[in-house]
């Protein structure tokens, strides 16, 4: 029942702080969605950052929306009840603005059911003049956010600080000036960043690849990825703390973004450059508010260990007598200050990502961590009281070998005795994923390794680790992995999939539905694009980079040779000289 369902929503309202709510009528609202559940989307903190930025504007209420459990869903279906927002529970439907915010491929399928379940249609040409405008950002709108062209009015590409604000300006006085919605939406496609995919034309070739993306007159040819160039501008700390999600025990703040290591095969590497901190003091700051809140602080940001006051940063959250968190750890820039600072806080596991185990294969992808660095990581953890280590691996990375496989399986052994030789009687955890060539990386031309291939392999390694005691290996499921890869690779006929797939149950429908649109998901994961004929779905989208940079790093990569990182006056890649 309605009622129900409301309440629901008014208990985790309650027990939230920091959520704001307006008055009925006080302001504009925009509906901000994450399409996964309140546990996951509360643990977002780019979801937090615009909730924070649209509210801060003074004329609009930013309520939140997420996908029902499991057990709530069919509670909504059931008696026809439509999504409603956290903080006033109004149906989705209702809102003239409505934010995406995807974070993963596999959000896809529920972006299509909250629009379904929330009453909004899930065409972007089914809707009319009073309907919302759906806009998306986040990592996946940025990087190709083709394969749900169909879906969306409008996409952010890069960073939302700034642009969220220009597009509800641009927004509300069109609406003033009662200008139609296909004008508001060629206003908006002006703005730096906004990329709206109704105006781009994309046309076929027989054999399926793209022939010509084309736009009318006054649409930009190319929509410029935006970023932040002072980070201390703009807040970026946790805004709601909830006991109901992964982080509860946590306040969040994001220390850096960007990275400059230069890994081939990292998408938020190539998307989010330049790498930029905040200062200390800011940071200080943070620690301080976080200290209101909760008893530990979680870092956020790409490598956590390369912030260049990274003890300091350490000392003064234990001064603060909090106790602090990270991800994961570069292992070459592992300070004994930090990893002291983690086993004070009761950390019990330190996680590392060589990502492969052989040289040559780390060269391949950029990865400069040598097992010395590795070693050395792991005494310093040991030796500082944290038992667990955590090591994340790649398989089907591109000219991945037999032997690749057997080094990862030679380096797992290697570690867990060299654990012992310490003393320590700890786990050693393999996380391994299937390796997906992201777009915008220097292997977006290259196909993903047969899906039977990393099966072969994961079973090989799974084989060899699982007599020896202490070693876990955690393997991501390679038929996700795949779909992931359509998804992340795709062109804008996967709408269509989508929808289909929706009907058949989500994900576990998207074979059957590639099938009934004619597309064959070999064509998206197994082909190797050339270079320099094929137009590739993500075209329109410029993160900033020289046009042939991603080539030469491909070569490099050919040749196995390692590309230094990001430094001061560095014009290499293009992004520097533009910013
Ligand atoms: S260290 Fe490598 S994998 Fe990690 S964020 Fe930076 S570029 Fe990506
Ligand atoms: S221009 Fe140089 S420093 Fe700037 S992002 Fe590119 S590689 Fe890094």
């Amino acid at each position: 029942m309605t009622w129900q369902l409301k309440e629901k929503l008014q208990k985790t309202l309650a027990e939230e702080q920091g959520a704001m709510v307006f008055p009925p009528g006080s302001r504009q609202s925009f509906a901000l969605v994450y399409p996964n559940t309140y546990h996951v989307g509360m643990s977002n903190l780019g979801f937090q950052i615009i909730y924070q930025q649209v509210n801060s504007r003074g004329d609009t209420a930013c309520e939140r929306l997420f996908l029902p459990d499991r057990k709530t869903e069919p509670e909504y279906i059931r008696t026809n009840t439509p999504l409603m927002t956290i903080e006033t529970q109004r149906p989705l439907y209702g809102f003239s603005l409505i934010g995406f915010a995807l974070t993963f491929e596999m959000d896809y399928f529920n972006v299509v059911n909250i629009l379904q379940l929330g009453k909004v249609p899930v065409l972007a040409a089914d809707r009319g003049e009073k309907d919302p405008l759906v806009i998306a950002g986040g990592p996946c709108a940025t990087f190709n956010p083709e394969p749900l062209a169909d879906l969306f009015d409008v996409f952010i590409i890069g960073e939302g600080e700034e642009i969220i604000h220009e597009i509800l300006d641009v927004y509300y006085q069109a609406r003033d000036n009662n200008i139609s919605r296909q004008e508001i939406l060629f206003e908006i496609a002006q703005i730096p960043g906004a990329y709206v995919p109704c105006f781009y034309q994309v046309e076929y070739k027989e054999d399926g690849t793209i022939k010509k993306v084309s736009c009318p007159e006054g649409v930009p040819q190319h929509v410029q990825r935006r970023w932040i160039q002072e980070l201390d501008q703009y807040e970026a700390q946790t805004v709601i703390v909830t006991p109901n999600t992964e982080f509860k025990d946590m306040f969040l703040i994001e220390v850096a973004r960007g990275c400059g290591r230069h890994c081939r095969f990292c998408m938020a590497g190539y998307c989010y450059r330049n790498p930029r901190v905040r200062s200390l003091k800011t940071l200080e700051a943070a620690v301080v508010k976080a200290k209101e809140y909760r008893s530990k602080v979680g870092l956020m940001g790409a490598a956590i260990s390369d912030y260049p006051e990274i003890d300091s940063l350490c000392n003064i959250i234990l001064e603060q007598g909090m106790h602090m968190s990270v991800a994961s750890l570069r292992a070459d820039t592992l300070t004994l200050d930090l990893v002291n600072a983690l086993a004070v806080s009761k950390h019990r596991t330190i996680t590392l990502a060589p990502e492969a185990a052989s040289i040559r294969l780390r060269k391949v992808i950029n990865k400069t961590i040598t097992d010395e660095h590795l070693f050395n990581s792991i005494k310093m953890a040991v030796n500082a009281g944290i038992p667990h280590i955590r090591l994340y691996i790649m398989i089907g990375l591109p000219s991945e070998e037999e032997e690749d496989i057997e080094e990862i399986v030679t380096m797992a052994i290697t570690i867990k005795e060299y654990m012992e030789s310490l003393g320590s009687r700890g786990r050693l955890t393999l996380s391994v994923n299937p390796f997906i060539p992201k777009p915008f990386t220097p292997f977006q031309w290259m196909p993903m390794t047969q899906v039977s291939v990393v099966e072969k392999r994961l079973k090989y390694i799974n084989s060899s680790l699982r007599q020896r005691r202490g070693i876990e290996v955690l393997v991501e499921s390679p038929k996700e992995a795949y779909i992931q890869g359509v998804l992340a690779r795709g062109d804008r006929r996967l709408s269509a999939v989508l929808l289909d797939a929706h009907e058949k149950g989500g994900s576990k429908g998207f074979k059957q539905a590639m099938k009934k649109n004619m597309l064959r998901e070999e064509d998206y994961l197994y082909r190797q694009r050339e270079p320099e004929s094929e137009i590739l779905p993500w075209k329109v989208l410029d993160m900033g980079l020289d046009s042939l940079y991603l080539e030469r790093e491909l070569e490099e990569a050919k040749k196995e040779e390692f590309t230094a990182p990001c430094a001061q006056g560095c014009t290499r890649c293009g992004i520097c000289k533009k910013g």
